[in-house]
């Protein structure tokens, strides 16, 4: 879980006797009366009008509430006093009585480093297993899915093998590439830096379920179909046993003089490229073969090619509203253009051409209302091709020509999936962007009327005036996104149709 916590502050509103905004902050938990929907945009109001609810979170009990009469209740039991308190939902009744539980833990670790004071040494008052079961149950489940995606990117065509020397067991990867590599071949991929190869371990380092997602979409021979293009048989790839100077030269080749790089297809092999596309997603079911041999030499069958695994498991969809101009190539052709196609396509591997290819990232389509491939992946609900790119360092917050941002187009789209709206905030998107009209999403979010979202966009724009009062405040909606609720939300995102 990233955002280390919620010792600084969170905030959330109560609906019981009467609505008031709450707010974790410094071990204790204060309360405000919420006077209006504008109250939020005054933070000098805030400052001064929050009162003690808690005065030492470490002495409570968090528990879910036994009340049969009012649903979404949970109960703070403290020395003299319990207080239930009431959510909108279940969610955010779970999400509360996580992040309580999580400032206790933080707050005693905080006591055993020996930055508090006397009352490290006082035993709870009251204990119950409950609270930590409910907590531990959530990390569990977040941990199995990630868990199980490792696995699977482990188990893709060509995965079983280095990327660069083919050296068996591969136990490192290159997030942004979407590849396996052994550790030397790491080592070399960490000498490139970070714009060309993120180098991170399989076993020792934190994963993002988002992440996976992409590297499920790509994998060894998916991606050296690329980059390997035209590896001329002379040119002998390193093995487990090359020497360090050999390796760096070779993967200073392939990546960064891009040496054997698949060159771009011309713009009519599109309409064969995108056929293809659709046919796959109803032959996904039936293919039984490998299908990763070098015998065609074809730039389009090369540039598309996926393996067979993928093929077989990605959901049988449909071809989405986006696909209705497919049979007509753009007019105009180049590398950005064919990035903004692999955007609109889902398609991760032709995007991951584009960019070795050198499209911008952050492409202002003039043709297309100065959209931007992310805008596109928002637009054709992509998880995987739209956390491609902003792992590819694209601005999360860039607009198109009405100012309207990748948040704008995703929070209209939330009823058919809040997936791109989580990615979207856990990168940092600005929910108070005000597009050419003055409209910002958080308004947007209004109209839509879900509680959740409207939730989250407040829970930001709140975060970010405490973050300007209060130096040491968290990324604590990170945490909250990162839920196991939320994050099955996102696996189920169609990534590929
Ligand atoms: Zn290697």
């Amino acid at each position: 879980m990233r955002g280390g916590g919620l010792k600084s502050c969170f905030t959330n509103s109560k609906k019981y006797d009467f609505q008031r905004w709450f707010l974790i902050r410094n071990g204790q938990l204060l309360y405000m009366k919420r006077n209006n929907g504008n109250s939020m945009n005054d933070s000098s109001q805030q400052q001064s009008s929050y009162s003690v609810m808690i005065s030492d979170l470490r002495l409570c009990t968090i528990r879910p509430s036994n009340d049969n009469d009012r649903r979404f209740v949970f109960e703070i039991i403290s020395p003299n006093s319990s207080h239930l308190l009431q959510a909108d939902s279940q969610i955010e009744c779970d999400q509360w009585i996580n992040s309580l539980q999580l400032a206790i833990t933080n707050l005693f670790k905080s006591s055993d480093n020996g930055n508090a004071n006397s009352f490290a040494s006082l035993p709870r008052m009251f204990s119950d297993d409950r609270p930590n079961t409910f907590l531990t149950a959530k990390v569990e489940i977040k941990q199995q899915m990630i868990k199980d995606k490792i696995e699977y990117v482990r188990s893709l065509t060509g995965n079983e093998k280095c990327c660069d020397c083919d050296a068996d067991e591969p136990e490192w990867a290159s997030i942004n590439l979407g590849i396996l590599l052994c550790v030397n071949c790491g080592g070399a991929h960490r000498g490139l830096g970070v714009s060309l190869s993120k180098v991170r371990s399989l076993h020792m380092d934190t994963w993002d379920l988002e992440t996976l997602i992409v590297m499920s979409e790509l994998g060894n021979t998916v991606v050296n179909s690329i980059y390997e293009a035209h590896l001329s048989n002379d040119m002998k790839k390193p093995n487990a046993e090359t020497d360090a100077l050999t390796r760096r030269s070779y993967i200073e080749a392939k990546y960064v003089q891009k040496a054997f790089l698949r060159s771009l297809p011309a713009s009519n092999q599109m309409r064969s490229s995108t056929r293809t596309i659709k046919r796959w997603s109803v032959m996904k079911s039936s293919i039984s073969t490998a299908n990763t041999g070098n015998e065609n030499d074809d730039d389009t069958s090369h540039t598309l090619k996926v393996n067979n695994r993928q093929l077989l498991t990605r959901r049988l969809t449909a071809p989405s509203d986006n696909d209705t101009t497919t049979d007509n190539p753009p007019a105009i052709w180049n590398m950005n253009i064919y990035l903004y196609e692999g955007a609109r396509h889902r398609n991760v591997p032709m995007m991951l051409h584009a960019l070795a290819l050198g499209a911008d990232k952050n492409f202002f389509n003039e043709h297309d209302h100065g959209r931007t491939p992310l805008i596109q992946t928002i637009l054709s609900r992509s998880i995987a091709a739209a956390e491609f790119l902003l792992t590819n360092n694209a601005k999360v917050n860039l607009a198109d020509e009405d100012g309207r941002t990748p948040l704008h187009y995703a929070t209209p789209l939330a009823n058919k999936g809040r997936g791109p709206i989580i990615l979207l905030l856990k990168r940092g998107a600005d929910p108070l962007l005000k597009d050419h009209n003055g409209i910002d999403a958080c308004s947007l979010s209004m109209t839509i009327g879900d509680p959740d979202v409207i939730t989250w966009y407040r829970l930001i724009a709140l975060h970010e005036q405490m973050k300007q009062e209060d130096a040491d405040a968290e990324k604590t909606y990170i945490s909250i996104l990162d839920d196991p609720v939320y994050m099955k939300e996102i696996a189920r995102t169609p990534s590929f149709s």
